[in-house]
């Protein structure tokens, strides 16, 4: 349990909840340990002598109850010297001692799920936590559906161990010590059942295969959750490739995938089933050797049948906790396979971090710069030696063939990726100096593919700038061309749009990103082929408002169609990691051949289309 005690700590308030839960259990696991065989050797006894059902095997107990017996019989208001009076008390305790387990077991184990399942939920949300925090070279070298698996599955996994254990965890330990507490306490008050403890020896014996199992279910289990990620990954991979599946009729060669994946899966399932239901059969193995000792012994010393029934029930109740002590060390075996690959995330070291001494970016003009800057993506170079500075206010194309570092190039002004060496400044200050949230907050930024969350339009356009009022909304949704969309609509502003805004057309999720970007109103704007998704009449309406847009901001275009850089300023053209032209249209067509063949060939796309 130990793994699980940092967690604890977050409990700090609910600690008055978990000490009346564990209280409640001891006493319930006493009632059940004690109790229950006390009742068989005390209790029981009294009702058959009082009624003159004597037998022989009841000799012992025809001398009436013991001294402390008959006050507590006086205790209830009854007299010990009256036989029914003793049935009655004697009837009246064993409902009593099953109320006492029942209500403080209940007690116990809600009290238990409840601290559990709130350290389940702190554990999640730090994941979760984490996970928006982490840099995305993180989410990159992680599969989408291993995170999916890790956030879901885990916990899940964690939220059946804790749930399981939780009823467990205090009530099986106690009622083990309350048995071996009875135990102890009819051997020293009875001689001839001072053997029994004989008995007891065996119960160390249980650890050993519960240890042995436990080693190797945790591994099966890790590996189990691993195969679980794989899985999840490649249904989600497949489910976001519908279109492709169908296109390149791939359907068959996917069961197949998924098929040999799914009996990986099944194999580990296999080892996990193994080694958890192993544990079981074999603490029962131990325990019936060890009670088998018990009634040899009993039948050989003469001992009474009540004294026999209870020591049976005693070692049974001691016996039968150790197995579910089994059954609770694999299942906490389980769910620390879980917790390792959620601290997994949890320890990730979050590559792009704020300086100690990271100062505050209020307000920039947005001059940027680069300056000997190299990045690369693990081996791989995209960017090499960059050398650049865009002033303020200037609108800047970036052209270049697919994979020439345009895109990443982007990316590092907002600190997504951190460069190897060189440094990026937003005037004059190196962006890794200052307050990651305070740079951001100077960028906005229009993605290739954009994506909506779940929640309104008008949520959505909000994003921009939480504290804008209603006008505000509508003035940008204008200004990017998504009013008249949005108007149509069912509920208009309100419309849900679903998981990564379903429901809308490529173009139209385009638009109120730009809406979006037009509400931020920050210095530096980042259009990654913003309009890309719009049809060429939707293009040219817009081109106005990003030109209105662009104004009085930097603004950096990351365009392939060469209609949508007509209002830049500047060219940068890239080719293998490296900026080989800059300056305007006119000067770049005639000096940079690269330049030269991307645009002619486009416009002769554009002539024949
Ligand atoms: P495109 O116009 O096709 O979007 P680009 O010019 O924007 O391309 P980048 O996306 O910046 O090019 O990629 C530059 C190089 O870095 C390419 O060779 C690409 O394969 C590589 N690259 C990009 N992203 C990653 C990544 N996450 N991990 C590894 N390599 C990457």
């Amino acid at each position: 349990m130990k793994r699980f005690l940092p967690y604890f700590t977050l409990l700090r308030p609910l600690k008055w909840k978990f000490i009346v839960g564990i209280l409640s259990g001891v006493i319930a696991a006493f009632a059940s340990g004690f109790g229950l065989p006390f009742m068989t050797k005390e209790v029981f006894p009294l009702i058959f002598r009082s009624e003159e059902t004597s037998c022989s095997a009841c000799s012992e107990s025809e001398e009436g109850p013991s001294a402390w017996m008959s006050s507590l019989i006086e205790a209830f208001g009854l007299d010990p010297a009256s036989p029914a009076a003793v049935t009655v008390f004697a009837c009246c305790l064993l409902p009593m001692v099953f109320l006492m387990r029942g209500v403080f077991g209940y007690i116990n184990i809600y009290l238990t799920n409840w601290v559990g399942l709130k350290v389940l939920e702190a554990i999640r949300l730090r994941v979760f936590d984490r996970l928006q925090r982490l840099s995305l070279s993180f989410h990159q070298r992680h599969k989408e559906g291993d995170i999916l698996t890790r956030v879901m599955g885990d916990t899940a996994q964690l939220q059946t161990v804790i749930v399981r254990v939780s009823n467990d965890l205090v009530i099986q330990p106690f009622t083990l010590l309350s048995a071996v507490g009875y135990l102890v306490y009819a051997a020293v008050t009875d001689s001839k059942v001072f053997f029994i403890l004989i008995a007891l020896l065996s119960l160390p014996v249980c650890i050993i295969p519960i240890r042995f199992f436990g080693k190797r279910l945790f591994k099966k289990a890790q590996s189990l959750q691993a195969k679980t990620g794989d899985m999840t990954a490649a249904v989600s991979e497949n489910l976001a490739c519908q279109q492709e599946v169908r296109a390149y009729n791939m359907q068959d060669q996917q069961v197949s995938w998924v098929e040999s994946l799914s009996q990986q899966f099944l194999r580990f399932q296999m080892g996990v089933i193994k080694y958890r239901y192993l544990i079981s059969p074999a603490v029962e193995i131990v325990a019936a050797t060890g009670i088998s000792f018990a009634i040899y012994y009993g039948a050989r010393n003469g001992m009474s049948l009540e004294s026999f029934i209870s020591l049976a029930i005693a070692l049974h109740l001691a016996y039968e906790p150790i197995k579910k002590v089994g059954t609770i060390h694999s299942l906490i075996k389980q769910g620390e396979a879980s917790l390792d690959r959620l601290e997994e995330i949890l320890h990730s070291e979050d590559e792009i971090k704020d300086a100690p001494q990271a100062q505050e970016m209020k307000s920039v003009h947005g001059a940027v710069a680069m300056n000997h800057v190299t990045f690369s993506y693990g081996d791989h170079v995209a960017l090499s030696d960059i050398n650049v500075a865009i002033d303020a206010g200037q609108t800047v194309a970036l052209v270049g063939p697919s994979g020439a570092g345009k895109s990443t190039f982007a990316s590092l002004i907002p600190r997504f990726y951190e460069v190897d060496s060189g440094e990026v400044t937003i005037d004059g200050v190196n962006v890794s100096a200052v307050k990651k949230k305070d740079l951001r907050q100077q960028i906005a930024l229009v993605s290739q593919h954009p994506l909506l969350f779940r929640g309104t339009i008008e949520d959505n356009i909000r994003i921009g700038n939480p504290s804008a009022t209603e006008d505000q909304i509508i003035e940008a949704a204008r200004k990017a061309h998504a009013h008249e969309f949005i108007s149509k609509q069912p509920e208009g502003y309100d419309t849900q749009v679903g998981e990564r805004g379903e429901g809308l057309s490529g173009g139209q999720k385009q638009r109120a990103a730009i809406a979006r970007a037009f509400l931020k109103d920050a210095p530096i704007l980042i259009m990654d082929e913003a309009t890309s998704a719009l049809d060429t009449e939707s293009e040219a309406q817009i081109q106005a408002q990003l030109q209105e847009l662009a104004k009085g901001r930097t603004t950096l275009i990351i365009a392939h169609r060469f209609s949508t850089i007509k209002i830049a300023d500047r060219i940068l053209v890239f080719d293998k990691g490296h900026i080989i032209a800059d300056g305007p249209h006119e000067e770049i067509y005639r000096s940079c051949k690269l330049y030269k063949d991307l645009y002619d060939q486009q416009l002769g796309e554009e002539h024949a289309s």
